[in-house]
């Protein structure tokens, strides 16, 4: 079933749904053509058609081969649709689905591909802020890279900024995956360059241990594990790379490489990691905070392969001891009323009531940590309330280079 979008181009068949709308293959006046139809409520949205077309020349300026260029922006009666060069071939998180992890040579030379195309647009001006696997693209028709690995390109250039708007991300729900934010994010800083290396990094991560450093359970747990926890190391990864991935995983944006350096420190380490098989890691269990302690807990079976991967926690100010016990600033422990008044060694000792626990038998420790994991919750909640309220509250800061004042409806395509 064909359609028209605007005068030049006929949309003929899906390739894919995303969250911003649905890629069709289609047709153009210099050939084939990947269109990306906005959904319905974003195009008839004028504020947001404004902000397309004002965006132009960010949108439709980079050009390079890791990046699927935008040629051309139509607005036409309700359709908005961004014209993309086509990538025959499939996207990396279908990928990962399929696969789970890669080899670390091919992950490697994905990520410096998509290092490439972040070098090309941060020297541009334009920060991307959605790096994660749906958005690169993996080219299967052109020739192999090192460890079999496919041509790999970065798409949705932009797009993010214009339609996250902090109005229409207050007014719904969270959008998308948290595991790719960087805590700067979380924290409500605008969002510059560093924020895609550190998304670069988790999916680098991703692509090595099958799941990304702070994901998992509640979007808000996910969120404040990026502020306040440190990454599990990956058991088998080379030190080099290892080093890497940590550094561009920083919380301090400052502390990242950039992207130009990040890319040609890959590059170098490839003929290092040639022949090497994906890495054997469990995935960390989100709920198993400190189970050593847990009376109620039987063993859990031990996992037959490479050791469970361990987050740990990271001080919140700066120079301190992390807690040995890798809790944060939202577990505390409430003493009981006994503890309050001197315990067992104390001198004003209270009276324990009927049925009470006697202070440190078991039944006494496992009360102390449901009445600790109940705060845990609390504290959590309060702190997932914060980091969604900055992450929603993230304004839009100018980080793709200066708007133009274009009025058309639809750029010239580009050579
Ligand atoms: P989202 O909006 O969630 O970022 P997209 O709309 O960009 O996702 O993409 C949805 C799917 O469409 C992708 O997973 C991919 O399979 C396909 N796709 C996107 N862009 C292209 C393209 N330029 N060429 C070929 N297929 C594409």
């Amino acid at each position: 079933m064909a359609r028209k979008i605007g005068s030049r181009y006929t949309a003929h068949q899906i390739l894919g749904r995303g969250s911003a709308g649905t890629v069709w293959l289609g047709e153009g006046p210099e050939g084939p053509v990947a269109i990306k139809l906005l959904r319905e409520d974003l195009a008839s949205d004028e504020e947001l058609v404004g902000r397309f077309v004002q965006e132009r020349t960010a949108l439709l300026g980079l050009d390079h081969p890791n990046v699927v260029s935008v040629r051309d922006l139509v607005v036409d009666g309700n359709d908005l649709a961004l014209i993309m060069d086509l990538v025959r071939g499939t996207d990396l998180r279908t990928r990962l689905d399929r696969d789970r992890r890669l080899a670390p040579e091919a992950a490697v030379a994905i990520a410096a591909d998509v290092a490439e195309a972040l070098a090309a647009a941060h020297a541009a001006g334009v920060v991307h802020r959605d790096v994660k696997p749906e958005n690169i693209l993996l080219d299967m028709q052109g020739p192999l890279g090192p460890g079999g690995s496919h041509h790999a390109l970065l798409t949705d250039f932009g797009v993010a900024k214009l339609i996250d708007i902090p109005k229409r991300t207050r007014t719904t729900k969270i959008i998308g995956t948290p595991d790719y934010l960087a805590p700067e994010i979380v924290e409500g800083l605008p969002p510059r360059a560093a924020v895609d290396i550190y998304a670069l990094a988790t999916v680098l991560y991703e692509l090595l241990a099958g799941f990304t450093p702070f994901g998992g359970g509640h979007p808000g747990a996910v969120l404040r594990r990026h502020v306040t926890e440190s990454v599990a190391p990956l058991p088998g990864i080379p030190d080099e790379l290892w080093q890497l991935v940590i550094q561009c995983l920083a919380k301090a944006p400052a502390s990242r490489l950039r992207a130009s350096e990040l890319a040609a420190r890959l590059r170098e380490l490839l003929p290092l990691l040639a022949g090497i098989p994906p890495l054997d890691v469990d995935e960390p269990d989100p709920e198993a905070d400190d189970d050593s302690e847990d009376p109620d807990r039987t063993a859990a079976p031990t996992p037959p392969s490479a050791p469970r991967a361990r987050r740990g926690a990271v001080p919140l100010v700066p120079g301190a001891r992390p807690d040995s016990n890798r809790d944060t600033h939202t577990s505390m422990r409430v003493p009981a009323p006994d503890e309050l008044a001197g315990g067992a060694h104390g001198t004003a000792r209270v009276p324990r009531p009927t049925g009470a626990p006697r202070p440190g038998s078991a039944r006494a420790r496992a009360a102390a940590r449901r009445r600790r994991i109940t705060l845990t919750v609390a504290g959590t909640a309060l702190a997932a309330a914060l980091g969604v309220g900055a992450w929603l509250a993230t304004s839009d800061d100018g980080s793709t280079d200066q708007p133009e004042n274009g009025t058309t409806t639809s750029a010239p395509a580009r050579p």
